[in-house]
């Protein structure tokens, strides 16, 4: 903003009318390399040997140049012990979606990593984060060997408790008997496993470890982990389902007359703006965009798909209507 438009809008604050202003705020204006110029591994793919990271990508902020500096070290290490370059995919790391987003698709104003921008956000967690990355990081030579061992340790014995958990399977009716102030919806199957309880909030794993002891005792230390991983479960996996819907859905269409800026449904104002401007003519094509995010996607395919079920519906009752007043009129008329 210039320093005089600045200067008005300090002043149309009552008590700021006589303020001066000592040092304007400024924009600050970089260049960046055109990130598709890119190759995953962050190598220029005209000039090999040449790797970039962080604000020159195009990108803004500190996280988000820190994982590129971390990619672009890793691969550059590897070309120089002759070795293959490697690539996260978006499905494990944050870094892989960021990457992705860069050489894929480009920028064209400064890119955050914001979580909507992953389409597996729900299983992308911190909590997490050792069983998706500690083992690979080990493979490529930035892991410690102790700290390998440690999340190796960590992921057998998470995998050992799911599957205690899992194996523990009682009737609804079992479980109100060992777990009286939990309602247990009888909504649910007849048969609950111990994952599944440990889904209901007031359930904790201690209280299931107490309850069988020889099963869960030697997995206490990962009581926090175990609920988080129980409680995301299903969100993940519905979040996988949507997805890979989807990715099935690439050629639907999308109404010609529809209008973005107004639709009923939770869509960023940017987000909005970009499909106006785009107007993409299937679901594919929106996915491709810059600036639309897979969140984004899912809440436009559910209101097109259900848009389309409405409309499909509202036809076959008005055919059915016009089909039985005709049979109406028919029974009425002499034979
Ligand atoms: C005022 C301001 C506030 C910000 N606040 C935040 C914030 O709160 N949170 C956030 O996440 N991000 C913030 N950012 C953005 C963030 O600082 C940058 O996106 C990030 O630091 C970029 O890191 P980088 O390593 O890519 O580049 P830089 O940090 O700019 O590093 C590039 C380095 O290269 C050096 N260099 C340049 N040319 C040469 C050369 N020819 N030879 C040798 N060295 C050279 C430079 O001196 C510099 O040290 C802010 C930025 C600004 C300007």
């Amino acid at each position: 903003m210039p320093p005089d438009v600045q200067l008005r809008l300090i002043r149309e604050i009552p008590p700021l009318h006589k303020a001066e202003i000592h040092m304007p705020g400024y924009g600050v204006q970089y260049d960046f390399v055109c990130p598709t110029q890119l190759s995953p591994s962050l190598q220029v793919k005209s000039t090999q040997g040449l790797f970039l990271a962080g604000q020159i990508n195009g990108t803004t902020g500190y996280e988000e140049a820190a994982a590129q500096g971390l990619w672009a070290g890793v691969n550059a290490g590897r070309r120089a012990l002759s070795k293959p370059p490697v690539a996260l995919s978006r499905t494990e790391s944050y870094i892989g979606v960021l990457i992705d987003d860069l050489v894929s698709r480009g920028v064209t104003e400064p890119y955050r990593m914001f979580t909507s921008r992953a389409e597996f956000r729900t299983s992308l967690r911190p909590d997490n984060a050792d069983l998706r990355l500690t083992l690979k990081g080990f493979e490529l030579g930035c892991v410690s060997s102790s700290r390998h061992q440690e999340a190796v340790r960590v992921k057998n014995s998470l995998q050992d408790a799911l599957a205690a958990l899992q194996a523990l399977s009682l009737s609804t009716t079992s479980w109100k008997r060992k777990i009286p102030d939990v309602h247990v919806s009888e909504a649910k199957s007849n048969m609950l496993s111990g994952i599944e309880m440990l889904q209901y909030k007031d359930v904790s794993f201690q209280v299931l470890a107490s309850i069988f002891p020889e099963a869960l005792l030697p997995f206490v230390e990962f009581s926090q982990r175990l609920k988080i991983e129980a409680v995301y479960r299903p969100h993940c996996e519905s979040n996988k389902r949507e997805i890979q819907r989807i990715q099935k859905e690439e050629n639907m269409s999308l109404p010609e007359d529809i209008d973005y800026l107004s639709l009923p449904v939770s869509l960023s104002k940017e987000v909005r703006e970009v499909l106006d401007r785009a107007r993409p003519s299937t679901l594919g094509a929106a996915t491709r965009l810059e600036g639309i995010t897979p969140a984004a996607v899912v809440s436009l395919f559910n209101y097109v798909y259900f848009a389309e079920k409405r409309k499909r519906t509202s036809h076959g009752n008005q055919r059915r209507q016009k089909e039985g007043r005709e049979e109406e009129l028919c029974a009425s008329l002499p034979q």
